[in-house]
């Protein structure tokens, strides 16, 4: 695109957030910093990030009415998360300015969709096989051979929507698949480890990584993102390209992030795409020069990207329901290299994402130690 076609909105503009979670919240908090204002949408009257929000739309995510309001009120639009109805992107995108588009959010937001344009752009991918109805699915577990799990097409995240298999015994057991859903069969992926990275391709098309974070789940949800993740260079290096790739390929706008699993011989598989701030990216608030959140912001307005320079070794810890009394009576002795987010929800729930900590060191070995000390007392 030429550049003078290139739409820039100055600190001041209003950004319309689709979503009012955390991830919308931190948005938020950095954006205000540079003067930009905001508006939320989101169901809930008092959730995350219409706490921190100019103004608060009160709305679900299927009210086109409600959708138009903020379009109205804003200059451009973003989203939050991946689950808002078609009609409702696809009036966004044709009323408002959605520098993101809806291709890329209808893509992730259905893991075969996902899988074959990550296909399509020469990505690696583990083995997969669609599953209809019950005859499918024991042909596909027949193919993949175990362990493999279930996930349906849509809808999925922490691990929800997700069934392992390790052997017919199990599979028998399984009362499903609905016969009305779509799933993904996966095969299991031996990983040695799970890393991520996160990088931003602005409306210039100027493109940006993250360092990539090394990732470690409790029940399938993030619970902890250490960075430097401790790979090879030479693993550093081909997370970075890959991810690159993704966003070149995929035209991304704004930022994606790309999960991948790191296998025994050095071979890397890209296990999902989420085109959002992502969780394994909350350390790059204190530990980056340029956050995550304000990245977005950057690469959506039409602003030179932020230089992505780590500027110390980070442990991301992330703080669910069962954990917040134990954290709560941390709160007191607090080491001092630790820094705490909290989202402001009102409602504890277990498995549900309250907020986090982010433990800083000199060395990695330093922030790790912490962060052990730290959660002596946690589960
Ligand atoms: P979501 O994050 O949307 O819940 P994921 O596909 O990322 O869904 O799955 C959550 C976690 O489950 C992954 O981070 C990984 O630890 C594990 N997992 C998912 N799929 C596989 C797979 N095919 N092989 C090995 N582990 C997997
Ligand atoms: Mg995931």
């Amino acid at each position: 695109h030429p550049q003078n076609q290139i739409n820039v909105w100055m600190p001041g503009s209003t950004i319309g957030i689709l979503g009012g979670g955390q991830l919308g919240r931190m948005m938020i908090l950095e954006g205000r910093k540079m003067g930009y204002r905001f508006v939320t949408l989101d169901p809930s009257p008092d959730c995350p990030g219409g706490q921190a929000a100019d103004r608060h739309i009160t709305a679900g995510f299927e009210d086109v009415e409600a959708a138009r309001l903020l379009a109205e009120e804003s200059d451009l639009i973003t989203y939050e998360f991946e689950n808002a109805e078609d009609t409702v992107v696809e009036m966004l995108e044709s009323s408002a300015s959605l520098p993101q588009g809806s291709r890329l959010l209808r893509l992730t937001r259905h893991r075969i969709r996902e899988k074959r344009a990550l296909e399509g752009a020469g990505i690696p991918v583990a083995p997969y096989r669609k599953v209809t109805d019950p005859g499918v699915f024991r042909e596909a577990v027949n193919s993949l051979g175990f362990p493999c799990v279930l996930k349906t097409t849509t809808g999925g995240y922490d691990g929800k929507g997700q069934w392992v298999f390790r052997s017919w015994g199990e599979v028998e057991a399984f009362h499903g698949p609905e016969p009305e859903r779509e799933y993904i069969l996966e095969k299991w992926v031996p990983f040695v480890k799970e890393i991520s990275v996160i990088v931003a391709r602005s409306v210039r098309g100027e493109v940006k990584a993250f360092p990539p974070a090394w990732n470690t789940h409790r029940r399938q949800i993030l619970h902890q993102s250490v960075v430097p993740a401790p790979v090879e260079p030479s693993v550093l290096e081909r997370a970075d390209a890959l991810a690159r790739r993704v966003a070149e390929k995929l035209d991304v706008v704004g930022l994606i992030a790309v999960e991948m699993f790191l296998l025994e011989d050095g071979t890397l598989y890209v296990n999902e795409l989420a085109p959002r701030p992502h969780n394994s990216g909350h350390y790059t608030f204190e530990a980056c020069v340029t956050s995550q959140f304000e990245q977005h912001i950057r690469a959506l307005c039409g602003l030179p990207l932020g230089s992505t320079r780590l500027l110390t070794p980070a442990v991301m810890i992330n703080i669910l329901g069962e954990d917040t009394e134990q954290f709560q009576r941390r709160m007191t002795d607090l080491p001092p290299e630790v820094k705490v987010h909290w989202y402001g929800k009102m409602e504890n729930r277990p498995g549900r994402k309250m907020g986090h900590l982010t433990v800083l060191g000199s060395t990695l070995e330093e922030a790790l130690a912490t962060a052990e000390r730290l959660q002596g007392t946690l589960p």
